[in-house]
């Protein structure tokens, strides 16, 4: 067979390795939210769940997929349901039969208990819940809903390939409830999952899909010896396993991988399409490989003519017998199907795939149809040909950078002192993190506008007045640096995406974010410039109503990048620069309307990084450039803030440094500073405001409690150095408590000052 042509006659089976929960038009999301609010019965969400897994089955038969997962739905979350399904659910919520109400409460904080931690699910946008690894954990396999979904598919005429999460997956992603050893629990994990897998063989199982992608990432010492004894076990048993693999490369765990010796290894090639050479090499003979050539995380077609030549190399080595067609990944990571957007530009939808869609190309390529392969060429190169997408200006300006582009005009010695000067604060300088509550009635002005009720006039004025309230109750609080509120914002990123060219909107493009929460990132879809001034406005009108210094406020480069789908037809640091590029004329607009201290928030730096650490050093090499790319064009006395939040920043410290803003914010109450630990051993040269109060609450902190806080900071930083701020922005809070405990903090800030 030549390289490019899978011959007709020898057509490739299909999988699917998940696909959405949420349905068409979110009906989980709804179901799931009514009856969390009392509105409807257990009843009622079960059967809006079971109509959306017939529907989902159905479709993917219709396609013609062949082997259709089961499993792959999910209430909340599949971490979750795997705890469920071992016994492995956290010791305290309780042991025993896990009900639909203390299924949910492990999920979703009440008034009585916190829920399971929740955390990004490799490097996607997705959250699962934490396992909570301890020695009282029962293990008492409950294989209802596991079952239970095959036995359902079944009825409708359909044999399902069963998901489950791995072994070594799960124990890895857990942790251990106060420095308890996870791999102590690893034998009891082991019986548990060959309970699972007798289970399935006794329903007649063949295949079952064993999702590892963990061994995309630096797996521990310990790995190997676990997850060796763990497939030699289920060998044993009459079920053929599929180990799955995403996100990225085997790398060095290849020839692990390969030695586990399952019935199929299912591997990205869409993520890291050189391995697929020697994984060809390295496999055992009959071993079936899963090839993942449909990229199941992105909404961008398949390049036909690189997914041809890779299935008939994987062809050509295996026999067509032993190659199967697959996504990357589950297809959870993509909107559901691309029917209902009518709004896009048509030529923009002729490039994209949703999880629909990306179904029909699994089945083009398995049965190397003509026709669909060459409509494909077509669009890939109109693609690739659209002026649309490229901008001569930003590339010229993006090859001429120079290095003093990215770095400020003077050190930051300087800088401080320039600033010093030119702003006047006092020591412990107290402001806010940007966003004031976003109440029901800003939300309320914002969706009549948006949906045409209210015009943009009426709109704006009351913008402004909220602005000026917003002002007004800064002023009368104290702060020392002040912000105009974002009440125009509905998104940081969706709001600047929205001025910028090179993105698009979807109207229905919905991804689960977490249980029921969804979000519908900006498609970039070609070079980014910015016709006009983004912000300014806002922050010159703020700037207009005070005599106190007003901080403006953008949202960085990565953050844009990372919480966006992005072109898979030019570098993420491409794009990347390119925010950045016009980000820094942001910046520059808000220095010439007289802004003396702009913030630039990266909240997703740090969930940027690869998942080898061997990668980390190259992607934070072009991200720290991208902040400084658009932060260096100021004046010495411009102050640059920047804020981060969501997880821990210890290992990538150097990195943060690196950006060399005047001035960082960041969250750490919640670990009660913390964070300050890293910065004592690795010290920070610049200013800082660890976060003096917890925001995901609406609990009003004490003065004392936040005095008591602030002065282990102070032990470790120089006055100088210090600022006082919450962990993050406001928008969720509401006003009343919001008030007092920014006054409460302005009092400690003071205290503070009494004493140095
Ligand atoms: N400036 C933003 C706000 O205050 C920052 C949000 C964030 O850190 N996620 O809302
Ligand atoms: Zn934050």
């Amino acid at each position: 067979m030549s390289a490019g042509v899978v011959s007709n006659t020898q057509k490739l089976k299909t999988a699917n390795l998940g696909f959405p929960r949420m349905g068409r038009q979110r009906e989980l999301k709804f179901a799931l939210e009514s009856f969390w609010a009392g509105k409807s019965t257990e009843e009622e969400l079960q059967h809006v769940a079971k109509q959306l897994r017939a529907e989902h089955w159905s479709l993917q038969q219709r396609a013609g997929i062949e082997l259709i997962p089961s499993n792959d739905f999910s209430f909340y979350d599949q971490v979750l349901d795997t705890l469920v399904l071992l016994g492995a659910t956290p010791e305290r919520f309780g042991a025993g039969k896990v009900t639909l109400e203390r299924y949910f409460a492990m999920a979703r904080n009440s008034r009585d208990q916190t829920a399971m931690e929740m955390t990004k699910w490799f490097d996607t946008n997705y959250h699962y819940l934490v396992p909570e690894w301890s020695a009282g954990i029962a293990f008492k396999v409950d294989t209802a809903k596991l079952i239970g979904e095959l036995e359902e598919a079944r009825s409708l005429g359909l044999e399902t390939r069963p998901v489950l999460i791995g072994p070594l997956t799960l124990l890895l992603l857990g942790k251990g409830v106060a420095g308890f050893d996870p791999f102590a629990l690893s034998e009891q994990i082991l019986v548990a999952y060959e309970e699972v897998l007798s289970q399935l063989a006794e329903h007649g199982v063949r295949w079952v899909q064993i999702d590892e992608p963990i061994f995309a990432t630096d797996l521990p010492a310990r790995s190997a010896a676990f997850v060796q004894a763990a497939y030699a076990r289920f060998a044993k048993l009459p079920v053929k396993l599929m180990l799955t693999s995403y996100f990225d490369r085997l790398g060095e765990n290849l020839s692990l991988a390969v030695s586990l010796n399952t019935a199929g290894l299912h591997v990205d090639v869409v993520r890291a399409p050189e391995q697929l050479g020697p994984v060809l090499a390295a496999l055992n003979a009959e071993q079936v490989l899963s090839v993942g050539c449909v990229d199941g995380r992105n909404i961008w077609l398949t390049e036909f003519a690189v997914a041809e030549r890779q299935l008939a190399l994987a062809a050509e080595a295996l026999g067509t017998e032993r190659v199967i067609v697959a996504p990357s990944c589950s297809l959870l990571h993509v909107p559901h199907d691309l029917r209902s957007e009518s709004k896009l530009a048509p030529r923009l939808k002729s490039w994209l795939r949703f999880a629909e869609e990306k179904l029909a190309e699994l089945v083009a390529l398995a049965e190397a149809d003509r026709a669909t392969a060459e409509a494909n060429a077509v669009a890939v190169a109109d693609r690739q040909s659209a002026k649309s997408s490229i901008n001569t200006a930003v590339r010229a300006e993006l090859e001429a950078l120079r290095a003093e582009d990215f770095r400020r005009e003077a050190v930051y010695r300087e800088r401080q002192k320039a600033q010093q000067e030119h702003l006047g604060l006092p020591l412990f300088p107290t402001t806010t993190i940007g966003s004031f509550p976003q109440t029901a009635e800003v939300r309320k002005h914002r969706a009549a506008f948006r949906n045409g009720r209210e015009s943009l006039a009426a709109y704006e004025s009351y913008l402004r007045e909220a602005t000026e309230q917003c002002i007004r109750t800064q002023e009368k609080i104290g702060l020392d640096v002040l912000v105009h509120g974002e009440f125009e914002r509905n998104d940081m990123v969706e709001y600047f995406a929205e001025f910028l060219e090179g993105f698009a909107f979807t109207e229905n493009g919905w991804v689960q974010s977490f249980g029921s929460r969804c979000v519908k990132p900006p498609v970039i879809f070609g070079d980014v410039s910015r016709p006009k001034p983004m912000t300014v406005a806002w922050s010159a009108y703020a700037r207009s109503l005070t005599s106190r210094p007003v901080k403006g406020m953008l949202t960085g480069p990565i953050t844009i990048l990372q919480w966006s789908f992005v072109r898979n037809d030019i570098a993420r640091q491409q794009t990347a620069w390119q925010i950045a590029l016009a980000l820094r004329e942001e910046v520059r607009d808000l220095e010439a309307a007289g802004i003396g201290l702009i913030q630039v928030d990266e909240p997703a730096l740090r969930e940027g990084l690869p998942l080898r650490k061997a990668d980390w050093e190259q992607y934070l090499d072009w991200a720290v450039k991208a902040f400084r790319l658009a932060t260096s064009a100021v004046r010495n006395e411009t102050q640059i803030h920047t804020h981060m939040c969501y997880c821990e920043f210890d290992d990538i410290l150097p990195a943060i440094t690196a950006l060399d803003a005047d001035v960082i914010s960041m969250e750490s109450a919640r670990s009660g500073m913390g964070l300050l630990e890293a910065f004592r051993v690795q010290g920070y040269p610049n200013e800082i405001g660890p976060g003096a109060y917890d925001i995901h609450s609406p609990r009003v902190p004490e003065v004392a409690e936040m005095h008591t806080l602030l002065r282990k900071a102070r032990e470790v930083f120089s006055p100088r150095q210090l600022w006082v701020n919450p962990d993050c922005g406001l928008k969720t809070r509401g006003w009343p408590e919001t008030e007092a405990a920014l006054v409460n903090m302005c009092a400690a800030a003071a205290l503070l000052r009494a004493e140095s």
